[in-house]
């Protein structure tokens, strides 16, 4: 790259400058690469998922290893530069770039590795969520994942990460075995419940506080590799009855059978019929992986005329990426949820009136049924909030950028999420928030686990130089 100096954003608000030199000993020093806009793999680099959120970093480094990670962050931490780390850049408040600053960018260390023997897999920071289901499933094997295969693992995992198999396996952070990680003296160290048992704690939902994981350690689990799954859509004039349905089938699901209910504008999709394109629909969208689906699913299909129905024996894979091309990078995303304890009758009123009112025709409104094996461990399993929550609940806002009705997006998702906050545990969701969410967002993600998340990164980042993210003050 062009090593020309030149100021970079730095820890504490103003700019840092950094000589052509110093650049030029930092690019001698990695194996990987350090690139500048205009350098070819830029635009990759600097691209993230929600375009309301996007923002140009100074410097970008590409490592291909822990020790470069490390030498990174010792440049970062020694010229005192605003730093971020970038996974697969779906953060919904764009974390993973620092204005103006230093963006480390994992996108080259995307290895996985299956031990099935020991039924686990050794995976590479940068990976997205389809490179691990991929070489896992190869072996009848999978560990618990989100709903959109584009996402990044790194992100997910350490804020948390549900999917299709969390009530079985609880949240994708309790299936950390052990991690790598770069902290910010430079040091890499190995964390674990043996070594280093607190940090190890912390790392598991407290997202990139702590330091940069070069490598994940992940419990996989025998899934599949088919199983039931699919959307199933009704006119939106029968929401009620659809969120009845929804209502007994979580009441009663087991653990195998994880469902999701939604109201969209129906896409102008091969498989949705003509006549019922642009109009706006109710429906669950569902992952049965065990035996038992045919049985379990028969209260969904009692629903008779759906517009769509989806729901058959699929590869567990095809499920996990089934999604994908309905959340394209490039739009504007505005996202507001809550964690709830149930879903009371009241709440799906509420819910059905804020989702009926959606004015973009990509916008969407949801109920994720969780809980299950995540209800049942304690605070010292790791650091993800509101253990106590069965339900994450709420409302996107999604339109293209040329889409001059913003404000009006916004406002939807404002109202609408101001008449289910009432129904909250309190909670919320980390790695759903916005830019705008402030600390007390935050606070309340991690519920009583925040003291003890504030007391580790004192001891592990007291100058929080890992700050670009939901962050987690430092305890005085
Ligand atoms: C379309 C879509 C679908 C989603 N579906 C789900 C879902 O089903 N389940 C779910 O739980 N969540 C879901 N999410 C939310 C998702 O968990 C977060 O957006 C998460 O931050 C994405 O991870 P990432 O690596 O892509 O993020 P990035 O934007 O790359 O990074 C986000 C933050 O993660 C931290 N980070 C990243 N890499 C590292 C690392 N190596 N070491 C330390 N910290 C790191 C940093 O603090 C960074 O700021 C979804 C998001 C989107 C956009």
């Amino acid at each position: 790259m062009n090593t020309r100096g030149f100021d970079i954003a730095g820890l504490d608000g103003g700019r840092v400058s950094v000589t052509s030199r110093q650049l030029e000993d930092l690019d001698a020093r990695i194996e990987g690469r350090l690139l500048r806009a205009g350098d070819e793999g830029w635009d990759n680099a600097v691209l993230i998922w929600n375009a309301m959120a996007a923002k140009t970093p100074a410097l970008v480094v590409q490592p291909t290893s822990a020790r470069d990670v490390a030498t990174a962050v010792a440049f970062a931490r020694d010229h005192r530069l605003l730093l971020s780390i970038k996974g697969g850049g779906h953060n919904i408040a764009g974390t993973s770039i620092a204005e103006g600053g230093l963006t480390l960018d994992m996108s080259r260390m995307r290895d996985v590795i299956v031990d099935p023997d020991a039924g686990l897999a050794h995976v590479g920071p940068g990976c997205l969520l389809k490179d691990v289901d991929r070489a896992t499933l190869a072996h009848g094997l999978a560990t618990v994942l989100g709903f959109v295969s584009e996402t990044g693992v790194a992100g997910l995992t350490l804020g948390g990460g549900f999917g299709y198999l969390m009530r079985r396996f609880g949240w994708a952070a309790d299936n950390i075995e052990e991690v790598e990680i770069v902290t910010a003296d430079a040091g890499i160290r190995t964390a674990s419940r043996n070594e280093n048992p607190e940090l190890f704690w912390a790392l598991r939902g407290g997202g990139g506080n702590f330091g940069i994981v070069t490598r994940f350690t992940l419990r996989l689990h025998a899934v599949g590799p088919t199983i039931t799954g699919g959307l199933i859509l009704w006119s939106a004039e029968r929401a009620d009855e659809v969120f009845a349905a929804y209502h007994d089938l979580t009441e009663s699901a087991p653990r195998e059978l994880t469902a999701a209910a939604v109201v969209l504008t129906a896409p102008p999709a091969p498989f949705v019929p003509t006549e019922w394109h642009g109009r706006l629909v109710a429906g669950m969208l569902v992952c049965h992986s065990g035996r038992s689906a045919e049985a379990d699913l028969a209260a969904v299909h009692a629903r008779g005329d759906p517009i769509v129905d989806l729901i058959t024996e699929k590869p567990y894979v095809a499920q996990q990426s089934m999604l994908d091309d309905m959340e394209p990078k490039g739009l504007h995303q505005y996202w507001k949820t809550e964690f709830l304890p149930d879903l009371s009758t009241a709440y799906l009123e509420a819910f059905r009136a804020g989702a009926m009112k959606a004015t973009s025709p990509l916008s969407y409104s949801v109920i994720f049924h969780i809980g299950g094996a995540s209800n049942e461990r304690d605070e010292d399993d790791g650091a993800v909030g509101n253990r106590d929550a069965r339900f994450i609940s709420g409302f996107s806002g999604v339109w293209p950028p040329a889409d001059d009705r913003a404000v009006e997006h916004v406002a939807w998702v404002r109202d609408a999420w101001e008449r289910i906050r009432p129904f909250s545990t309190g909670g919320n969701y980390v790695n759903f928030q916005l830019p705008e969410d402030d600390a007390g967002r935050t606070v309340a993600a991690y519920g009583k686990n925040y003291e003890r998340l504030r007391r580790l990164k004192a001891e592990y980042d007291p100058d929080n130089l890992f700050r670009v993210n939901r962050n987690i003050s430092p305890a005085a």
